[in-house]
This record gives C-alpha cells, structure tokens and sequence, in this order.
C-alpha cells in the first residue's frame, strides 16, 4: 500500500505503521463486536485482559525477553524513569552515570535527589562515546542512555561490567529498533511515543532480583515490585496506549524484508535506513554530521547545514516536499531526522533525494 501521507521525521511523539492507524480506526468503535472502543473498557474486564496478555507476549517474544525479567507497563515516560529506578534500585547508596548527551545529563541530575550519583564519563563534545569509566564497584546500579535522542549516539554494544553492579539502560528511543542483549542488563526502561505507540506508556523490564528494594518514600504505584504483582494492574494502567502498542507488536512479528522477519527484519531495514542517510551526509559537502562512525546512532540522525541561514529555507522548502519536522533540538541546532521502524525506507530515499536537490541548488 502507497501512501500519499508526508513523511514525518519527528522525534517524538513520532510517526507510527499507517496499517497500524487504520485498524485502530476501524476498531474505534466497536472493538471486536465488544460494542466499546478499547478507551471504553474496563482495564479488568476479559476483553482488556486479553489485548495487555497478547501485548505483552508479543513482547517478550519479540525481544526474547529471558523469564526472570517482569515486563512492567507504566506511566510517568522516561523522565518519570529517572526518578522512579533510583527511589527502586539505589536503597540511597550509590549510582554511577555515563554521560553520552542530553538524557543521561538529566537522569544523573535526577537521581542525585534520591543517590549519591558519580559521573563515570563525560562524553562532552567529543562526538564518541568514551572509554574508560570510573566505577565503583559498590555501585547500587550503573546507568547509561543507549541511544541519546537529541544527539544521535547510540551503543552498538552494551557494556560488560564488573560482576554484581546491574546495569540501567535507558531505551527509550531505540527500543524493537534491535535485539537487547540481556545477560548484560538488569533493567530496561522505555517510553512508548519514540518507537513503539503514542505517548503516556512507559515499559520496564526489571530482573526479578531487583524487586522489593524501594525506599520508603516510593509511591505504591510506582513501586516495580508492587506493579509486577499486580501483572501491570495496580493502578488503572495506559489502556488505550498499550492497546495500539500491542497492534505495533504484531506488526514488527509479520514484518518481511530482505529474506528476514520480525525483529531481525526490522534492524536490517532499520541498518540499511541509517547507512543510505549517513553515507548521502558524508558524501556531500553541504551537510555534516558530527558524531563518530562507531556511536552513530540508526533512529536519530542530527545534522547541520553549511550555512545556518539556511535552516529556515530548508525547512519550509521540506515541507513542501512532504518531508515532515527535520528541525533540530534547540541544543544542538540544525536538523535531526528521526527514522525509527515505523519510517519506511521510501522516506530516507526521499529525503536523501531532496537533500541531494537542496544542495544543488543553494550549495
Ligand atoms: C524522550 C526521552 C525521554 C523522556 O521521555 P518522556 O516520556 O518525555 O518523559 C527520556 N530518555 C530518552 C532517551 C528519550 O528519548
């Protein structure tokens, strides 16, 4: 199916599979003969029950999720996250971050309310993630954003630590983008309105021996052990949220490309996106990324033009090719197109042909 929609590069709230929004629109109305739409049920009825069960096995299987992990669906997104790992997991001791850009930046100065928080590394402005970490090995956890939103940085690999520290990966804007590997982790956490749905659901993946450690001052709803054993349940969870997001599951599991299916076909797509932008940027002497080859990251590519008097031009002469919100962040400047498994590789061509033209004719 073509669609005659533009294609929108924003960061987040983001684009979602159009298959996706049309059968949300068909069931608007009357979810399988229910005669409710699913913002109408009851979050414990059996018709609701049975869309967060399928969400969360789809799910699990996607990311070959191990069992001793609980998949938790919560609200508070990412920054709420911030907050809500160190009142769980630091029992008010230690918290080694590494600082890659702007979210890792926030989740250090957040978890100092509540942790004695070290900074282990500093990516500054060197565009690579760097090498050596000072860690304490009495770290309650170690938290790293594995792919900087707003700067383009992502881990192509997760770190191995020190026996006994549990590493937090902050995944929010990468997250089904690729397979996570989970003998390196303790906990996962993700918003949905990057990757997967729209905004207000916020997934955990927590190791189960990392319950029951919250400090006091822990509200109940957002204490992980409390949620896992009430299966999500606590408290009236993003039902409507979590409903489109198990529509997006489903469409990751059916997804063919190039001989490959599912979560493998998903990150090849989403590799061969990146490489078809990344290469159009460095082989122009117009557009520049700034971020080491090794760190790229394939969701969020930030670039600057030449000249910055540009910007204005570009971005309405974009539009008006049907190319959608390729303005930067007010912190980096420039553009930044976000292709996350939703955009379609049509949109990267399209976009490297319009930067190709643009440069042409203001370059
Ligand atoms: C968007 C984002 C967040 C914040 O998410 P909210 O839902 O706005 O709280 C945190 N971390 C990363 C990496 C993000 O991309």
């Amino acid at each position: 199916m073509t669609s005659a929609r533009p294609f929108n590069f924003a960061p987040g709230p983001a684009t979602l599979p159009e298959p996706v929004l049309r059968q949300v629109a068909a069931e608007m109305l009357d979810w399988h003969g229910s005669g409710m739409s699913v913002m109408e049920m009851s979050h414990r009825g059996k018709e609701f029950g049975s869309i967060l069960e399928a969400a969360e096995r789809d799910l699990r299987e996607l990311l070959a999720v191990p069992a001793n992990f609980r998949i938790l669906f919560m609200q508070g997104g990412g920054l709420g996250e911030n907050a809500i790992v160190p009142m769980n997991l630091s029992r008010g001791g230690k918290v080694d971050v590494v600082v890659t850009g702007s979210w890792s930046r926030k989740s250090a100065a957040e978890a100092r309310r509540y942790a004695d928080v070290q900074i282990a590394a500093d990516i500054g402005k060197t565009g690579v993630i760097p090498r050596d970490w000072a860690l304490r090995d009495d770290a309650a956890y170690v938290h790293v954003c594995t792919n900087e939103t707003i700067d383009g940085v992502e881990f192509h690999e997760l770190p191995q630590l020190a026996t006994g520290v549990p590493l937090v990966i902050d995944v929010s804007s990468h997250l089904l983008s690729r397979p996570i590997d989970w003998s390196r982790v303790g906990l996962a956490f993700g918003g949905a309105q990057k990757n997967i749905g729209p905004a207000g659901m916020t997934m955990v993946f927590v190791r189960d021996d990392l319950l029951g450690h919250a400090l006091d001052i822990c509200p109940s709803a957002f204490n992980y052990e409390t949620v896992a054993a009430n299966q999500s349940m606590f408290n009236t969870p993003p039902t409507f949220a979590i409903y489109v997001a198990g529509l997006v599951f489903q469409w990751v599991k059916g997804l063919e490309y190039a001989g490959k299916r599912g979560l493998a076909a998903i990150e090849q797509r989403n590799i061969d996106k990146a490489a078809l932008l990344y290469g159009a940027l460095d082989a122009s002497g117009f557009f520049k990324n700034h971020i080491d080859p090794s760190c790229r990251s394939r969701m969020n590519v930030p670039f600057l033009l030449k000249d910055d008097r540009l910007n204005e031009t570009f971005l309405a002469e974009a539009k008006s090719a049907g190319l959608l919100s390729l303005k930067g962040h007010k912190s980096v400047g420039g553009m930044r197109a976000s292709i996350y498994n939703a955009m379609p590789l049509e949109g990267v061509q399209a976009l490297v042909g319009f930067l190709k033209d643009f440069e042409a004719r203001h370059g």
